[in-house]
């Protein structure tokens, strides 16, 4: 019998493996990144399976590899499987879901590391005799009888920087065979400078103690071979589903397992990152926290603590999930709803659902936490998937916040100048808060644009012609401009719905409301958080805690301020458009809108004092602003799962969405054409198949795109069926196709 690598080599698209023999003295196992020949040059792979077979059953002899990338393998068992289960899901490549798991310097021909230079003795430090050295060679000395002194080997940096010796020195007694460099790893450490104070453990409540209890019977189960379901922990806002799962985490690390955390980018807020540092403060450098900040560099340093088993925790954003954590005894996804644990570019994959097929794999409990969870989790909980556990009540029995909603169209008519920004209501709250010390912060929903179009009498929105998406409002030129497509327009000087006048001047951004607020609160503290004036690094964490500190009274943003802060002394929170994301041609639009109001709302009276929430909207009566309003989630899903359920909508199916784009629109449309043609001619019988049509955003960066849409109830075999049309087509090569399984925009 002889060991054969079987190998995929980077770049396949068809996920055919090659197979190859091992040289003789090197070990090879699954996961390891090879170099290999191939026909007649070089490429690398990676190792998805090593085999013994009898070598008289080969045709042909076997190539050996040519050599290993590193010496240890970068993905795990469990890791391959899951590449080879999302690949068969969302319709890729198994060696694109494999580039999307490997940090990108670890993807070449050999592990890119930062190095620095480091001297040590040559000789053991008996035989040195640093007195030999007088005269013009004492500096040379001296550097001798620095280093006998030191254990480990002294950076170059350090010798020649802060301790002062010359590179001439270092470099005589490396000739005279004294001493020798090398090259040693520097590991980066984003928040190895920061000392964190350990935070204890509280002590649980009723209702956090039996989730954390239900988690860790699912972790005992587990372990003795029990079939355990994925636990959806609906806990309102502030009623501490942090500190459950950070008992949970500690559990599962005094039992010498991994556990990974995802939270939504968004979310990984400095202040997130510190509760998890500090509680963990005695293992600080077992924590591993993944986010968009770090630089290529450090995010594989952070990797590399895991994959060497230094780092046993993980916190970080959609791509943790691929963290190669060994002996995984636990995974957390919190806000379990967010969107941005969806990927939109190949493999789209979404997080939550491969955590739970992670858990699966791997034999762990899976704990999804929201205070406003998906539909799709909320029906596997209706139809048995998972468990669910609720903790309805916040910490301390503290009151969840009064909701107001203020109708802006009779107080559009109140005022007459502008677009109508603040309230009554809300400017009189605002006063009381800083007459009392307290804070305030205003939260504009924004979804990516600054400025459109809305009649304050009808609710009348400014959609591009061409791509049913809001049009933007440049002030300057005055015109309406698309974003997606540049299409642009003379704004209207009447609404077009209900000819009202008022429309003129409507609309406005965080930093028209930063100005407003500034004219009218004088002597007030007001600070902006949005992507364009955070840019400048730490500009957030020092932001936040001037905040913390109660240096800033009114705190304005987007979407960035909406999820997993907890500021005790914020006692009004007001939301200043709540409408603006209704307005899209999307059946997530309500569910959305239910979730931000919810979620930004539950920022207020989390201290000892109580919260107020003030919420402005043109469409006062909307179900998702009513729902809100009375923080009644189940109403709000019940009724809207009633309505997904009648249009046929997800929960209910999955979705795939085929779009064909190209920069020629009759190619475009005649390959969708084709490619409707060959998918109906053999559609199973419980498939939906829709005409093929342009897509909502019809042309977007020069490309036109059609598309059409599958719906079934299971979506391995729309997946299936996919593959095979797809396979059988060739489509030139200007056209690209895209699959997207669950979808989260329609395009
Ligand atoms: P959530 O994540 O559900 O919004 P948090 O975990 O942020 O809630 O908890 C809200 C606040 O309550 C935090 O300040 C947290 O430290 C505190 N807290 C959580 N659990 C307890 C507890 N058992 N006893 C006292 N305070 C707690
Ligand atoms: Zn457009
Ligand atoms: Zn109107």
């Amino acid at each position: 019998m002889i060991r054969v690598v079987k190998v995929l080599v980077d770049g396949a698209t068809n996920d055919l493996t090659f197979s190859y023999s091992i040289p003789d003295g090197l070990n090879v196992v699954a996961g390891q990144r090879v170099r290999i020949p191939l026909r007649n040059r070089k490429a690398i792979g990676t190792v998805t399976a090593v085999e013994e077979i009898d070598p008289s059953s080969l045709k042909y002899s076997l190539k050996p590899i040519a050599g290993v990338v590193a010496a240890d393998p970068f993905l795990t068992k469990g890791l391959i499987d899951l590449a080879h289960w999302i690949a068969d899901f969302y319709v890729a490549s198994v060696e694109a879901v494999f580039r999307t798991m490997l940090p990108k310097p670890s993807r070449g021909d050999d592990e890119k590391r930062k190095t620095e230079k480091h001297v040590l003795l040559a000789v053991p430090a008996e035989e040195c005799n640093p007195g030999d050295f007088s005269g013009r060679l004492e500096k040379q000395g001296k550097v001798l009888e620095f280093l006998m002194e030191e254990e480990e080997s002294v950076s170059l940096g350090r010798l020649t920087g802060e301790l002062g010796f010359s590179r001439s020195s270092i470099k005589a007694l490396e000739d005279k065979g004294l001493v020798k460099t090398t090259d040693k790893i520097v590991t980066r450490d984003p928040l190895g400078e920061m000392e964190y104070v350990e935070s204890a453990a509280l002590t649980l409540n009723d209702e956090q103690s039996v989730c954390l209890q239900q988690v860790l019977r699912s972790s005992r189960e587990i372990q003795v071979g029990g079939k355990v379901k994925p636990i959806l922990l609906f806990g309102v806002t502030g009623s501490g589903k942090t500190e459950v799962y950070l008992q949970a985490i500690q559990q599962t690390v005094e039992e010498g397992k991994g556990a990974i955390v995802l939270v939504p980018e968004i979310a990984l807020t400095p202040q997130t990152a510190d509760r998890f540092k500090q509680r963990f403060a005695k293992i600080q450098d077992e924590v591993a926290i993944l986010h968009s900040n770090l630089s290529e560099g450090e995010r594989h340093d952070e990797w590399r603590k895991v994959l060497d088993q230094k780092a046993r925790i993980v916190i970080g954003a959609r791509s943790a999930i691929f963290s190669p954590v060994a002996n995984l005894g636990l995974i957390v996804v919190d806000e379990e709803h967010e969107n941005s644990y969806k990927q939109d570019v190949v493999p789209r994959y979404q997080a939550r659902d491969i955590a739970v097929v992670r858990a699966h794999l791997e034999k762990c409990p899976v704990l999804l936490g929201s205070a406003t969870p998906s539909l799709e989790s909320w029906q596997n909980v209706t139809s048995g998937k998972y468990e669910l556990t609720t903790m309805a009540q916040r910490i301390d029995d503290r009151k969840l916040p009064l909701i107001r909603i203020i109708d802006m169209k009779q107080e559009a008519r109140r005022q007459t100048s502008g677009p109508a920004i603040l309230s009554l209501k809300l400017r009189q709250a605002i006063e009381k808060r800083l007459e009392d010390g307290e804070q305030t912060i205003l939260f504009l929903n924004r979804r990516g644009f600054a400025k459109n179009i809305l009649c304050p009498e009808c609710g009348y929105v400014a959609n591009c012609r061409h791509c049913t998406t809001t049009m933007t409002l440049h002030r300057g030129d005055d015109r309406l401009i698309c974003h997606i497509c540049g299409f642009s327009q003379l704004p209207p000087r009447k609404c077009p719905d209900c000819s009202s006048r008022a429309i003129v001047n409507a609309g406005f951004g965080t930093e028209r409301v930063e100005e407003v607020l500034r004219k009218v609160f004088e002597t007030a503290r007001i600070s902006r958080v949005d992507t364009d004036s955070m840019r400048r690094k730490n500009q957030l964490r020092d932001t936040l805690s001037q905040f913390r500190a109660k240096k800033i009274d009114i705190l304005i943003g987007t979407q960035m301020i909406a999820k997993g802060l907890h500021f005790p002394n914020v006692t009004l929170v007001g939301i200043l458009n709540a409408d603006v994301g209704l307005h899209i041609p999307d059946f997530r639009a309500g569910e959305r809108t239910f979730q931000l109001l919810t979620q930004v709302a539950g920022r207020a009276g989390r201290g000892e004092l109580e919260g107020e929430v003030i919420v402005q909207t043109y469409t006062p009566h909307h179900p998702s602003i009513q729902f809100a309003r009375h923080h009644d989630f189940e109403g709000f899903a019940e009724q809207e799962l009633a309505m997904r359920r009648q249009f046929g909508h997800p929960p209910f199916v999955h979705i795939v969405l085929i779009t064909v784009r190209s920069v020629h629109q009759e190619r475009a449309e005649f390959s969708l054409k084709t490619l409707h043609a060959r998918m109906k001619r053999d559609l199973p019988e419980d498939m939906v198949l829709t005409e093929p049509l342009p897509s909502p955003l019809v042309k977007s960066h020069d490309q036109w795109r059609y598309q059409i849409l599958l719906k079934a109830v299971n979506a391995r075999r729309i997946a299936r069926h996919v593959r095979e049309v797809m396979k059988s087509l060739t489509f030139p090569a200007d056209v690209i196709v895209t699959i997207d399984v669950d979808p989260y925009s329609l395009g």
